[in-house]
């Protein structure tokens, strides 16, 4: 297996950091080397920062379409390497092969749909009381942005965010996540083969001190972030304080709904599909299903059976339905979550941890359910583990399945499953969520339709569809007059 150096791409120049020494491990097989090298220094943001500012004018001023064609090339790029980066995708960061090719292929998809996006109309004209005036509304680029994004979707969150920031005019200071540069490198590489200018987008790998270094820059205009609520909160009260724009996707503890009418067969497998794909790992996973009694012995014995079937291993076998969990650590947590389970829940599937052979050596858990009580559900109920675990509680009404649902501070997805149309339109009114589906997993998120949550799970304007413009650009209302 080839292990890639580590580089960091500054005013159109692959460089070494400057920063300490960065390992990338592929968490199926913690032995095999994906990527080293040494991270970026807050001496290298700042080297991106003045590369981003200095390449602003040239970039804004290039007309929309010609922007938008760097977008349309680079997808091609990715697309020419989909299947390669997959592979490369899966063992970097752990989802399964289908799951990693998908994802990179859905990037070129999203390069695609902004590249068209910017030409459609997007300021507005009103009529003026003032003889001989016309009223113009219209955007502009917001500046410098900093990106900073999670490890789940290593090439499609990054896509979603600079796809948008960097058509609409802005320049960018990216920062991955620490487990995957690789394929931001292949992202930034796709559009530097399209031909973006030189200082357009700047990428700089590292910890979390490199994140700091973003956010306390002082030549930032706004920050694009995707990542825990913990650290979104940290930075939003940062950036607050000096007047920045925000925007944040954070974190999820995302319920699904099954009601008595539902057709059991499409609510266990969406639940296990939403619950156990990536492992958990998603922002929108199931981790909390409320079912309601008249059903639930016999959802939870479908649910267990299903779970059970999961085949269990290395992301970049193709037979494998679920591969590890990011890193040690967050198999450690996750763990140690179940363990504490067993002392307040029923486990209605809690295997042990993998104690020998690839599934002990690499970042593995088994997927588990547990039956949380009523009077204290515990922290499987109110904890964004992150993790292949679902907690399960059951309700005797409806109007009590959706008051559990809500029983959350994050407001990401949901998922209602049932074959009355009169309750789908009650869970529409009535779950505090940014997306729900009906008779569908919790996970996953169309490109072209607006993205985001509610409450604790986002800050600021919605990602995604035509609403991504809203945070990278300003508006400026024009009094013209000949
Ligand atoms: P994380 O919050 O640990 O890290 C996210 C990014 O922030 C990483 O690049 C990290 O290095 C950086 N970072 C960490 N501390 C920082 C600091 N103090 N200042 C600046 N940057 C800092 O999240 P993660 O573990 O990479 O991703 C999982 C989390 O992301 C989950 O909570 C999940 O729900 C959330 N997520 C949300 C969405 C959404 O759209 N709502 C999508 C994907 C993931």
């Amino acid at each position: 297996m080839t292990t890639t150096a580590l580089r960091h791409l500054i005013d159109g120049s692959w460089i070494e950091g400057t920063g300490d020494r960065m390992v990338d491990v592929n968490p199926s097989r913690p032995d095999d080397i994906v990527a080293e090298g040494a991270g970026a220094s807050a001496a290298d943001v700042d080297r991106a920062y003045r590369a981003a500012r200095a390449a602003l004018d040239g970039w804004r001023r290039t007309p929309a379409r010609g922007r938008a064609a760097v977008l349309l090339r680079a997808a091609d790029v990715i697309t020419t390497h989909r299947d390669e980066w997959g592979r490369e995708l899966a063992r970097e960061e752990g989802k399964t092969l289908v799951e990693a090719i998908g994802e990179v292929g859905h990037a070129a998809n999203i390069l695609r749909f902004h590249a068209q996006e910017v030409e459609r109309a997007s300021g507005e004209v009103f009529e003026s009381p003032t003889p001989g005036e016309r009223i113009l509304v219209i955007r502009r680029p917001v500046g410098v942005v900093g990106a900073i994004t999670p490890f789940n979707f290593p090439i499609s969150i990054p896509a979603w965010k600079l796809a948008p920031a960097l058509v609409w005019g802005n320049t960018v200071v990216w920062k991955p996540a620490t487990f995957v540069p690789v394929l931001a490198m292949r992202f930034a590489q796709a559009l530097e083969e399209a031909g973006l200018p030189n200082g357009v987008l700047n990428l700089v790998n590292g910890t979390a001190d490199v994140g700091e270094a973003i956010v306390a820059h002082p030549d930032v205009d706004a920050v694009t972030f995707t990542g825990s609520t913990k650290v979104g909160r940290i930075i939003a009260s940062q950036l607050a304080s000096r007047g920045i724009p925000f925007q944040g996707e954070l974190g999820g503890k995302n319920a699904s709904l099954v009601l008595e009418d539902a057709d059991l067969d499409v609510a266990v497998e969406q639940i296990a599909v939403g619950a156990f794909r990536a492992a958990g790992q998603k922002c929108t996973a199931t981790s909390r299903v409320v079912v309601q009694d008249a059903v639930a012995d016999e959802f939870l014995r479908r649910l267990a059976e299903r779970a059970r079937g999961i085949v269990v291993g290395d992301a970049v076998d193709e037979s494998v339905e679920m591969g590890p969990v990011v890193d040690a650590g967050a198999r450690d947590r996750v763990t140690d979550a179940i363990g504490r389970a067993h002392g307040y829940a029923l486990p209605v599937l809690a295997p042990e941890p993998y104690r020998s052979g690839l599934l002990a050596d690499g970042y593995f858990v088994p997927p588990s359910v547990f039956e949380l009580p009523a009077d204290a559900p515990g922290e499987l109920w109110t904890e964004e583990l992150f993790g292949p675990v679902v907690g399960v509680r059951r309700a005797s009404t409806p109007a009590d399945a959706v008051s559990l649902v809500n029983d959350s501070e994050y407001g990401l997805s949901a998922a209602v499953f049932t074959t009355d149309l009169s309750q789908a339109l009650i869970a529409m009114e009535n779950v505090r969520v940014g997306v729900l589906h009906v008779n569908s997993a919790s996970a996953g998120a169309d490109l072209h339709v607006p993205f985001g949550g509610t409450r604790s799970s986002a800050f600021g304007p919605k990602e995604q569809g035509a609403a991504a413009k809203e945070f990278y650009t300003e508006t400026a209302t024009v009094y013209l007059k000949g």
